[in-house]
């Protein structure tokens, strides 16, 4: 165990499922269910540590004594993001951004036409774990990602962690959606790696140890 403890440190995690409406009735999401975001707040709960959990859609409730903050699109997780950041001693983002966006949001409810194809134009999310760490200073915020790759796994996360200037990211595949087990890999930002298969809550308390190591 790592000497260093999460006690009132401030972490905020983000978790769950944007949601970009494109009418009133209808949005374009992400198939998660936010179990991975609740069960890191729930381990830095237990550690003693001041969680806020921004979150979109999710399947399971947040756990007790976390500041919750919910959120629809990626545009208003980044603002309560931003909202949340100061004096935060550690960021872990869980949460499944949807990449794109549609282009305009129409008032009303979008009418079948009878056309064989239709067309909506999309536009890119602004990478919210990338606004939060680009003013990183003497170590603060620390901070956590995932990486959902179907190829190229450690290659693909490691590039993540750099640009994106995360002290640990979890690497997995698709298959950890929706599950309360998991199979994944855990890289270091001084090149440790390991691996891990569980449930999420043992993988939250690996990512805690992890970090409280660069505190
Ligand atoms: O770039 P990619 O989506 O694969 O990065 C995954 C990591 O970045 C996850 O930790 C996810 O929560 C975060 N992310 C974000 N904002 C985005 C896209 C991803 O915070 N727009």
């Amino acid at each position: 165990m790592p000497t260093k403890s999460w006690k009132n440190k401030k972490i905020l995690i983000t978790s769950g499922a944007t949601r970009e409406y494109l009418d009133p009735v209808r949005y374009l999401t992400n198939a998660s269910s936010g179990r991975m975001g609740a069960a890191i707040a729930a381990a830095a709960r237990r550690r003693g540590a001041r969680v806020t959990l921004v979150t979109g859609l999710g399947a399971v409730p947040a756990p007790k004594g976390v500041t919750v903050v919910p959120v629809v699109s990626a545009r208003d997780m980044l603002a309560a993001c931003l909202k949340a950041l100061p004096g935060t001693d550690l960021v872990v983002a869980a949460a499944a951004v949807a990449d794109w966006r549609p282009a305009t949001l129409s008032i009303g409810k979008i009418k079948k036409t009878g056309a064989p194809s239709v067309m909506f134009k999309m536009v890119p999310n602004p990478d919210i774990l990338g606004a939060l760490t680009k003013k990183k200073k003497n170590n603060r915020p620390l901070a956590a990602g995932f990486a959902l790759e179907t190829d190229d796994l450690i290659l693909n996360a490691r590039a993540k962690m750099t640009k994106k200037k995360l002290d640990l990211i979890i690497a997995n595949g698709p298959e950890a959606l929706n599950d309360d087990r998991t199979h994944a890999m855990i890289l270091a930002r001084d090149g440790g790696l390991a691996f891990y298969t569980g449930p999420k809550s043992g993988l939250a308390d690996k990512m805690l140890d992890v970090l409280a190591g660069y505190l």
